[in-house]
């Protein structure tokens, strides 16, 4: 996501005194939220408190009301769950609950509430906050305090959080904690893969959604999983339990070993009847498979947030402070949230209404509104879930002469996510009766060897969680010998070709494109996939194999920040990858709360090398024993040919005067990543059948419009665009990237909350 960039930081500054909790279950992702509101509210020459357990702080005041200081929240990033503590409270519940929530506040100044939980927390909030002024007046009655201590204190300004792994809420695409949830069930599922192959298995593996089934659904797709039961898609009562045989039978029969049924703690069939884990795994052993529940709990809330539940904590905590700042009575209470990839503030009442109406739309058993209610790409995740997982039945089969013969070929670096984007695009052609080509070892493979080999189902069922590259890839390109790839095109009949990889797939469909008029086999319709870690094609804001790196990075620059606990004081100058694209630094300096990041579009010269010098006298002057975790500069690889890595290393080394050691780290193909991450994966689905349904599209007779694409994301939307259009227009073709820079709004907000934009203002 991008900041909100409304309003200038300058006009907000005013002295404010904010409170900042967490409430109700804890999320991955709270910590870095409230790192980024202590941060931003001292930025903002606000006084901050931390509201420890929830409402039950605010109830019983005293300790559990602390002012935070900026060294307070040092390593918040990377802790998961919540440290300030939740709870869920009864008490506030109460009237007379709240009247104590509202003296303990003003005893301590504060009239600003920032709460980061789920929808009942948030409904609370919504209650405090128009109880306000009567809950005054009454400890006026009361005499607890005088009419003029209470003056100051007419409003009460709150602004709601989303903290919640199930991504339940309306109004937003994405909820702090959701994403983390999802990455750890998925690899708790690629584990039980192992075994549940090794002997042939059946496992059930519940999931956490009482109302919600957003992860049921997303590992679905992430994990291969046979079936899922989500309580927005129920299946029919009294037929579900020979439709799920059929389709583990039916899959068994392809010579698939392992069964996996995930199911949603909400589970129901659609007469409202509970669907219990045990009643799944009773079917299952019906059927004759030796059948295991496994119930994951509590591991669902479990450990630090990933990369995308940091950036998303980091912005949104950020703009809370900013929305404080900016309320006044007549604002509605806003709710921060994320659409189409922007941080947005959303009436909050309404976003809970809503939400509370997903429940009631099932509860009438109106499960089309449930699935509207949901986020904007839900109802395409369960589509594309139904076509790659359930429907390979040959019932969607096509007629013979409207069945496609459609190549796939991996260009350039090998990234985290060609495999499982390979795997969705052949089950999607298989459900509806094409044949899908895959093309061994890119196009030099192509030129020398012309293999081409056609995907069956189990080839290619189990590539969900594989890194790396099945059919092989390279960066050679078409020009090496045009008249051999027209050739190879021609003799299979191609009717389709999708080439997935970074910039070099790219470049291979402009040529492709370019000479079309001198081979016409090349008129075919062709996307270009974007599956990279730098991320550094055009026409996209997100490649597939991208968030797979900087759950890597995040989980690097961890252990190298702990590798420095204790005693050491130390900096690491960490390199990673991106060529002439900051992207990857920008949002890895962000999220690992670099002390500055170094990138190939801000030059990096001696002034800005002293600058980060000082802050790191400063930092380390301030540090205190108990937190000496290592302090971090983020370098794109090529962010400058003079100061190299060692250099800069060399250069603080020799400046630190002893105050402290410097070292450089270079994670190099680590970035690529094992297996890819759950988003990854998900996305691989989505970019995947988007990407055949445009050939079915082009290749039928309405089709029309530019037919050689790169399929992008922009917000939350897929977009094609034409790859002429975007060669000449927006490609930097010399430095391999895009001519937008949509990240740079990161490096702001990254150097707000190191502390260099204080020092640089002091100046
Ligand atoms: P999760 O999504 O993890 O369930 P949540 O925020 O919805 O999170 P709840 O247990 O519903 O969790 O609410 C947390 C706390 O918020 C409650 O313990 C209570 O203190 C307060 N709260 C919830 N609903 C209300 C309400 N209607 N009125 C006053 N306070 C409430």
């Amino acid at each position: 996501p991008t900041a909100n960039e409304d309003k200038p930081v300058q006009e907000l500054k005013k002295r404010k005194k904010i409170g900042v909790m967490t409430s109700g279950g804890d999320a991955p992702g709270m910590n870095p939220a409230v790192r980024a509101v202590v941060r931003a509210a001292i930025y903002h020459d606000c006084d901050v408190f931390a509201v420890y357990e929830g409402y039950e702080g605010l109830v019983k005041g005293g300790d559990l009301l602390r002012q935070m200081d900026w060294n307070d929240v040092r390593s918040y990033l990377s802790l998961g769950g919540t440290a300030i503590g939740t709870a869920r409270c009864a008490e506030f519940r109460e009237r007379e609950g709240r009247l104590s929530a509202a003296a303990n506040m003003i005893r301590n100044g504060i009239d600003a509430l920032i709460v980061c939980g789920g929808d009942g927390s948030l409904t609370g909030a919504d209650l405090f906050r128009s109880d306000w002024p009567s809950l005054v007046q009454e400890l006026v009655d009361n005499k607890t305090f005088s009419p003029q201590e209470v003056a100051p204190y007419k409003h009460l300004t709150i602004v709601g959080l989303v903290g919640s792994i199930d991504n339940d809420m309306a109004c937003t695409d994405s909820t702090i904690g959701a994403y983390s949830s999802l990455e750890r069930i998925t690899e708790m599922v690629d584990y039980i893969d192992a075994t549940a192959t090794s002997h042939s298995r059946a496992f059930v593996v519940e999931v956490m959604g009482r109302h919600c089934g957003w992860l049921g659904l997303m590992s679905g797709l992430s994990t291969g999983a046979d079936y899922i039961f989500i309580p927005e898609r129920p299946p029919k009562a009294g037929e579900w339990h020979q439709e799920l045989k059929n389709i583990c039978s039916r899959h068994k029969a392809k010579g698939k070993r392992r069964t996996i049924v995930i199911v949603a703690e909400g589970a129901i069939d659609d007469q409202l009847n509970a669907i219990s884990a045990d009643q799944v795994k009773d079917v299952l052993v019906e059927l004759g498979l030796d059948t295991r529940i496994t119930t994951l709990g509590h591991v669902q809330r479990g450990g630090t947030a990933v990369a995308s539940d940091r950036l998303l904590a980091t912005l949104q905590g950020v703009d809370a402070v900013k929305a404080v700042l900016e309320n006044t009575p007549d604002t509605p209470l806003p709710m921060i949230g994320v659409l189409e990839n922007k941080i947005v503030r959303q009436p909050l009442m309404e976003a809970v209404r809503l939400t509370k109406s997903v429940a009631t739309a099932i509860e009438s058993k109106d499960f089309d509104k449930a699935m509207q209610l949901r986020d904007s790409t839900f109802a395409e995740a369960y589509d594309n879930y139904l076509t790659t997982a359930l429907q390979d039945d040959g019932l969607l089969a096509l007629p013979e002469d409207k069945r496609l013969n459609i190549g796939i070929v991996h260009v350039g670096a090998s990234s985290a996510g060609l495999n499982s984007c390979t795997r969705a695009a052949a089950l999607y052609c298989l459900s509806k009766g094409h044949r899908c080509y895959a093309i061994h070892n890119g196009f030099s493979g192509l030129i020398s060897e012309g293999k081409l080999c056609e995907l069956d189902w189990l080839d290619v069922e189990d590539w969900h969680n594989k890194g790396g590259s099945e059919i092989g890839t390279n960066r050679s390109l078409p020009l090496e010998n045009f008249g051999k790839v027209a050739y190879h095109l021609q003799k299979h009949a191609l009717d389709g070709l999708i080439l997935i990889g970074g910039f070099e797939a790219f470049t291979a469909l402009n040529e492709l494109n370019e000479n079309r008029a001198n081979y016409p086999v090349f008129e075919i319709p062709m996307v270009m996939i974007p599956a990279t870690v730098s991320n550094n094609v055009p026409g996209t804001e997100y490649s597939l194999g991208s968030d797979t790196c900087l759950n890597q990075l995040v989980n690097y620059c961890d252990a190298v920040q702990q590798s420095a606990s204790s005693s050491r004081r130390r900096v690491f100058v960490v390199e990673v990858q991106g060529g002439h694209s900051g992207f990857v630094a920008s949002y890895c300096g962000l999220i690992t709360g670099a002390i500055a990041t170094y990138t190939p579009e801000s030059k990096i010269n001696l002034k800005t090398i002293q600058e980060d010098i000082s802050l790191l006298y400063d930092v380390f002057a301030n540090d205190r024993g108990e937190d000496h975790n290592g302090k971090l500069i983020v370098r794109n690889e090529q962010a400058s040919s003079v100061y190299s890595t060692e250099l800069i290393a060399d250069i603080i080394k020799e400046s630190a005067k002893g105050r402290f050691e410097t070292r450089t780290a270079i994670p190099g193909h680590v970035q690529q990543g094992y297996t890819p991450s759950s988003m990854d994966r998900v996305n691989a689905v989505r970019f995947a059948v988007r990407s055949i349904q445009f050939i079915e599209e082009r290749t039928s007779s309405t089709g029309s419009g530019a037919s050689a694409v790169v399929l992008g994301v922009q917000g939350a939307q897929l977009q094609f665009s034409d790859i002429n259009e975007l060669y000449t227009k927006e490609a930097n073709v010399g430095l391999r990237k895009g001519k937008t820079v949509h990240w740079e709004s990161l490096r702001e907000v990254g150097d707000m909350l190191s502390g260099r934009l204080m020092l640089r203002e002091k100046r």
